[in-house]
């Protein structure tokens, strides 16, 4: 990866000292919240905080409550109110993935992440792509310019470094993001415990909404392809508009080069992510439907009825990617 994208130092210097002088702060994070947006989210704004700034953290589309249980978790809200200095955005690829809580900014101040498909849309970009998750960035970044990292923010960023590589084990780990790990731990940070929250435990009724999407379950030679609709999240109970992660299961699956996972929404609007070995590169997949990610995991929100899209889909990844 000779054009991989890296965060220019001089540009970095800049932004940080930018925000030294900053006292309001606006920290955002993308839609559809996962560990990583949550993480690098509540870990930049409770440093900033305890830098002494005034921060507020928001999500358009509200914390999940399986987040709950992160320090600092209680402070992020729906809608910002009032101005700021600065505005900052953590894994947020393109300006739609802030949902709402860009409406009144045009241009947000720092774009801090880990995303090949980022669209340079703000006035610092510090993207860097060999990083596996925004909060390794933040973790390895924050106390560099004099920035604390007390056992809360530790928590927060090793959350998200945990959860976006599924216990360290996906294919773009390296080994600076074991030493920033390492460090988060020395700083407190509790991986057991972050891991068992984050990845192992789940809800009855996340159980049955698998349960739903495996009986679905269908293959053509090395693609599969599971679907999980508005009746199976009704049926089951379950209170996300996420996929439980159930194609991180679905990614276990022996012989396999693509995993498709069809979530309906709400308005025929359907998401769409995937998942590739490393032979194969699924973001631009993603990014031809609107969407983006990385080269083994991308997603997607497309519009338009469940069954046209899903066939639209297969039949554009099959032919994108080669495979037939
Ligand atoms: P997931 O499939 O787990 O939702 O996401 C996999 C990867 O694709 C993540 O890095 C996530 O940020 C990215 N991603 C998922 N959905 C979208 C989307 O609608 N737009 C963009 N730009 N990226 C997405
Ligand atoms: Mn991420």
């Amino acid at each position: 990866m000779n054009d991989a994208k890296q965060i220019d130092e001089a540009l970095l210097k800049s932004a940080f000292q930018e925000l030294g002088s900053a006292q309001r702060v606006l920290v955002i994070s993308h839609i559809r919240p996962d560990g990583d947006a949550v993480g690098s989210l509540i870990g930049l704004g409770l440093s900033l905080q305890e830098n002494g700034k005034e921060v507020q953290m928001v999500l358009s589309d509200g914390l999940p409550g399986i987040f709950r249980h992160l320090p600092g978790s209680d402070q992020v809200k729906k809608k910002a109110s009032g101005n700021f200095d600065m505005t900052l955005l953590v894994d947020c690829s393109d300006r739609s993935r802030a949902g709402d809580a860009l409406i009144e900014i045009p241009i947000p101040d720092v774009n801090f992440d880990h995303h090949p498909t980022n669209t340079d849309f703000g006035r610092y970009n510090l993207i860097d792509e060999t990083a596996v998750s925004t909060s390794e960035i933040l973790g390895r970044y924050l106390p560099e310019f004099g920035y604390p990292i007390s056992k809360q923010i530790a928590d927060a960023l090793l959350f998200g470094m945990i959860t976006d590589t599924l216990g360290f084990r996906t294919h773009n780990m390296t080994a600076h993001a074991m030493k920033t790990a390492a460090k988060l731990m020395e700083a407190g940070g509790d991986l057991p415990g972050l891991y068992q929250r984050g990845l192992l435990n789940r809800s009855y009724a996340a159980a049955r909404y698998w349960g739903a999407g495996l009986s679905n379950l269908e293959r053509d030679g090395r693609i599969i392809w599971a679907t999980l609709t508005l009746k199976d999240r009704s049926s089951a109970s379950y209170p996300g508009r996420d996929d439980a992660d159930l194609i991180n299961f679905l990614s276990t699956i022996d012989a396999i080069d693509v995993v498709i996972l069809f979530i309906e929404q709400e308005r025929e609007q359907v998401k769409v992510s995937w998942r590739a070995t490393p032979a194969y590169d699924v973001s631009q997949v993603a990014v031809n439907f609107g969407g983006g990610g990385h080269k083994a995991a991308a997603g997607a929100s497309v519009e338009g009825d469940l069954e046209k899209v899903r066939a639209n889909v297969i039949n554009t990844t099959k032919m994108m990617l080669g495979i037939v």
